[in-house]
């Protein structure tokens, strides 16, 4: 049985190198940058176009006073009519008195899938 080389827009898959959910139209990893091969070298797609619609940074520092503060991230997806999507924890962390750290969203998006 042949696999389906065609993905639908939005469709996922795993990276086999550091297990993060990707797209699965992707050619490479966006965050551990390896280049993804399945198939034939003559039919592995071109790479898109990426834009970056969406990008918000802040800093964060711990109040100053008291022991370490913890922190997770949560980020959550809501469509235009308010339904929740998805909603994860993407990371934990915390900040010793003094310390600060710098979060950034990143969306990226490519003009079509293929
Ligand atoms: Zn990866």
């Amino acid at each position: 049985m042949k696999a389906d080389p065609v993905a639908l827009a939005g469709e996922s898959r795993v990276c086999p190198h550091c297990k993060a959910t990707i797209l699965k139209s992707s050619t490479s990893c966006p965050l551990c940058r390896h280049v993804l091969r399945f198939g034939a070298i003559s039919t592995l797609p071109q790479s898109r176009p990426t834009t970056c619609p969406l990008l918000v940074e802040g800093t964060l520092a711990h109040p100053g006073d008291g022991d370490a503060r913890e922190y997770f991230i949560l980020l959550e997806i809501r469509d235009a009519g308010g339904k929740l999507l998805s909603r994860e924890s993407v990371g934990v962390g915390a900040m010793q008195r003094s310390e600060k750290r710098i979060f950034s969203l990143r969306i990226e998006m490519t003009a079509d899938a293929l």
